[in-house]
């Protein structure tokens, strides 16, 4: 059976819903692929930046469940002054959701803008099995439930995330490197968290913290941090390596191996920051990075973590994945029906743009900060500094260059 659409979206995530919300809006059929059926777990600490929020086309009001405008910010030092440094916020840094919730509600919404405009269709596949490039078209193999399926579409949409297909299969088409491995742009960050109710946590953590503090703490480990996220009714805490790989000797951070972040590695943490001695579920996923070296080509545009968007900084992907779900539909909208494939990638690539510049200081600040991060907390016990590390982190892109220049002040 072979079924056409004008856009095919693989995965449902943040950026899959991303592009399938405003494609929809524009009158766009767009059949959006998942291999779960959600609501569905994925391992993320779900903390959604003011500039998520912003970038969201609806409120996601009904999912949060607390709003910080402190952070807590982290170091090893034999000066006990020299641990930690908080920045507050008059108004709220980064909402705290779960992941879960948060996944689906951003579905329905979707699938309503879907009703309302064009429309989504959500397919359950089990994997994908082929791609193919034809003159007009992608056409793509499908395993579901129910047999082989081929789709056909002008535009193809990667937002299968860290581990997904997409990307490893539009290597073997021509242009790519004739494998199914990853492009050579493409890094990977690794993730562990774990969720512990409140209501099992001691009276004084051993930390020091307090239960609803929001913390990125860089003491576990070199070239990453381990986190304390509040949520309404439990903790979510994790230990994570995102410091990008780089192939420049002189820059190479020390020991960021994703091996070193492992169960044991989190169960001390835990013990450490929280008291807890087992925990009940652990889980982890690798995160996307490099992205600000990905060019598109063809018909096929990667977003999210499946593009390598994912801040080497901060390890914060939500934002990326929603602006360039965005990007990719707005390039789609930008050509005609019966589109070029170079004139399509190349319109996804102007409207990517403004976040691979972001990505690309990012890269630049965190091989610097996780080379000396002592360097990163001076930078911040400089008030005017402090703000704005955290306007860029909670607002994003304009505060960028500002900071760029000011930076050289620390030194
Ligand atoms: C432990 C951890 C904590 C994190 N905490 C934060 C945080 O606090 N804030 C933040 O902003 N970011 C965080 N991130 C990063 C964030 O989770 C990702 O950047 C974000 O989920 C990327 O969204 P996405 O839509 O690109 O991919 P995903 O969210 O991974 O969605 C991909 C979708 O594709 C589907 N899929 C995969 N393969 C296939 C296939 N072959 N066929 C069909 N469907 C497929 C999956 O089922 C999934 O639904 C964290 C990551 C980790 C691992």
């Amino acid at each position: 059976m072979i079924i056409h659409s004008d856009t095919v979206i693989v995965g449902a995530g943040p950026a899959g819903c991303a592009a399938a919300y405003d494609l929809a809006r524009a009158g766009r059929r767009v059949l959006l692929l998942d291999k779960r059926r959600f609501p569905r777990h994925k391992a993320c600490a779900c903390g959604l930046t003011r500039k998520t929020l912003a970038a969201l086309r609806y409120s996601v009001e009904p999912v949060v469940e607390r709003s910080c405008r402190e952070i807590v910010l982290q170091q090893a030092s034999p000066d006990a002054d020299a641990r930690e440094v908080r920045v507050r916020s008059r108004s709220p840094i980064c909402a705290m959701a779960v992941r879960e919730r948060f996944d689906a509600f951003c579905l329905d919404q979707t699938l309503v803008a879907g009703r309302n405009g064009g429309s989504v269709e959500l397919i359950k596949i089990d994997h994908l099995l082929a791609l193919r490039e034809l003159p007009d078209s992608i056409a793509l193999d499908v395993a579901t439930e129910s047999g082989t399926t081929t789709l056909r579409t002008a535009a193809l949409i990667g937002a299968d995330g860290s581990n997904g297909q997409t990307r490893r299969l539009s290597e073997t088409l021509p242009g790519g490197a004739g494998s199914e491995a990853d492009p050579s742009w493409y890094t990977r960050g690794f993730a562990l968290e774990a969720t512990v109710p409140y209501s099992e946590l001691p009276a004084q953590l051993p930390g020091g913290d307090a239960p609803h503090d929001l913390v990125f703490d860089f003491s576990p480990l070199p070239g990453g941090y381990g986190w304390l996220f509040p949520k309404g009714e439990h903790i979510n805490i994790g230990v994570g390596t995102f410091a990008p790989q780089t192939a420049n000797a002189s820059e190479k951070l020390p020991n960021t191996d994703a091996k070193r972040v492992n169960r044991d590695l989190l169960l001390t943490y835990v013990r450490q920051k929280l008291g807890i001695a087992a925990l009940q579920h652990i889980t982890g996923q690798y995160l996307g990075m490099g992205g600000h070296a990905y060019v598109p080509h063809g018909r096929i545009l990667l977003v999210g973590d499946a593009a390598g968007l994912v801040d080497p900084l901060t390890g914060e992907g939500i934002h990326s994945a929603i602006v360039s779900g965005q990007a990719a539909a707005a390039a789609i909208v930008a050509c005609e029906q019966g589109l070029h494939a170079s004139a399509l990638a190349t319109a996804y690539a102007r409207e990517l743009r403004p976040l691979q510049e972001a990505l690309a200081f990012s890269h630049r600040a965190a091989t610097a900060f996780y080379n000396e991060p002592e360097r990163g907390f001076r930078a911040m016990r400089t008030p005017m500094l402090r703000s704005l590390i955290l306007k860029t982190y909670a607002d994003g892109l304009p505060y960028t260059g500002l900071l760029t220049k000011l930076s050289r002040f620390a030194r």
